[in-house]
């Protein structure tokens, strides 16, 4: 099985050599994934044996998957927390982006993103290269899109999160962007994904269509092997039987996902809803199922939309999301900050508060 060594902060480079050079001895394939993190395959009872003793090593774990930097176990159980903008997303809060699915003009978008802000939520989404099922459909602004995005952000003050399509497009994207999508259609798509490993970006990694919970996780490894540590989890709706709506909301995948893992997971409910009437009652079921966030499609005149119209909220209902999503996340307990009723806007607007957790937090290469 996958076995991790998790190492203690304070390990020096010659304690870290005699983890490995004994790792080499009683397993295959040890790995380096950060300077406190190995990982082999061997025997669990053989590997402790060998090394849980020693001073420098913290941790000792067989992992179930091929994904021992995204294992819950590679931070002996501790969620993470990605940081967006000024904010985190992660524990203790409950993290609301929302935007167009696709920036269609410098109107629509700041319309938009103003009420985006004036709803609360932390972040705006809206993508400027857009993956569709057709060549001839509308495919973004490109680059153009990347400028209005920069300058909703100014204007608003909202990080950003946008989708990459294609690795070329990366350089250009990096300065009017937050946050890089990877979208459904991408998430095999490992050249990219190991070109977000060597970025200092955060990431928020939907799951594909047709892939498996661990699939999705191994897909996150490549990025975080690659030493980016800041990934997110989208669960947006799989493919399955039922042509009921555009895609089955796998929301038992929340908790899969965070028992297997210590990334945190948001929920797009836009995508697996198809139709605007239904996706207020997935985001109100993301609050309630542990998810860390949602990520919205929202527009100001849906019926005019050139992507995704028919599953976007219009902007005037934002407010009825957000206060919807903050009363399901409080009585799920999701809110642990103790605060005064009206308080929990600003709770949104300032993001989780990432304390104990960025304090424990296992530094990766
Ligand atoms: C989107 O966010 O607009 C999008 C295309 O999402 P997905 O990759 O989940 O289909
Ligand atoms: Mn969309």
């Amino acid at each position: 099985m996958t076995v991790i060594i998790v190492l203690r902060e304070t390990a020096t480079e010659s304690e870290l050599s005699q983890v490995l050079n004994l790792a080499d001895r009683i397993g295959s394939g040890v790995r380096r994934h950060s300077p406190h993190l190995l990982s082999l395959t061997g025997d669990l009872a053989t590997v402790d044996q060998a090394v849980a003793h020693l001073p420098q090593v913290r941790h000792v774990a067989g992992v179930p998957g091929q994904y021992p930097c995204a294992s819950a176990q590679a931070r002996i159980g501790l969620p993470s927390s990605v940081r967006l903008g000024d904010a985190t997303v992660g524990p203790g809060g409950f993290t609301v982006i929302a935007g167009p699915c696709s920036v269609e003009s410098r109107d629509q978008l700041l319309e938009v993103a103003h009420a985006v802000r004036d709803c609360g939520a932390h972040a705006l989404r809206g993508g400027a290269f857009k993956p569709r099922s057709s060549p001839y459909a509308f495919q973004g602004l490109g680059r153009r899109g990347l400028a209005l995005l920069a300058e909703a952000r100014r204007a608003t003050g909202l990080p950003v999160v946008s989708e990459a399509l294609d690795v070329r497009d990366l350089d250009a994207m990096l300065p009017a962007v937050d946050m890089l999508q990877v979208g459904a259609r991408n998430m095999q798509n490992y050249a990219l994904l190991r070109e977000l490993g060597r970025l200092r970006v955060p990431v928020l990694l939907k799951r594909g269509l047709a892939a498996t919970i661990d699939e999705t996780l191994m897909a996150a490894e490549y990025i975080l092997d690659g030493g980016n540590p800041d990934v997110v989890l989208c669960e947006r709706g799989i493919r399955t039987f039922e042509t009921g709506y555009r895609f089955t909301l796998d929301i038992a995948a929340v908790p899969v996902f965070k028992e297997r893992s210590h990334l945190p997971v948001i929920i797009d409910p836009s995508h697996a809803a198809g139709e605007t009437s239904r996706v207020l009652p997935l985001a109100l079921a993301a609050a309630a199922c542990g998810a860390d966030g949602i990520i919205v499609e929202t527009h100001c005149d849906p019926a005019a939309a050139l992507c995704d119209g028919k599953q976007a909220l219009p902007t005037h209902r934002l407010p009825e999301l957000v206060d919807g999503v903050l009363q399901v996340a409080r009585a799920a307990g999701r809110l642990t900050a103790d605060r005064r009723a009206g308080e929990d806007r600003e709770l949104v607007l300032a993001g989780a508060p990432a304390g104990p957790v960025a304090a424990a937090r296992v530094v990766r290469r």
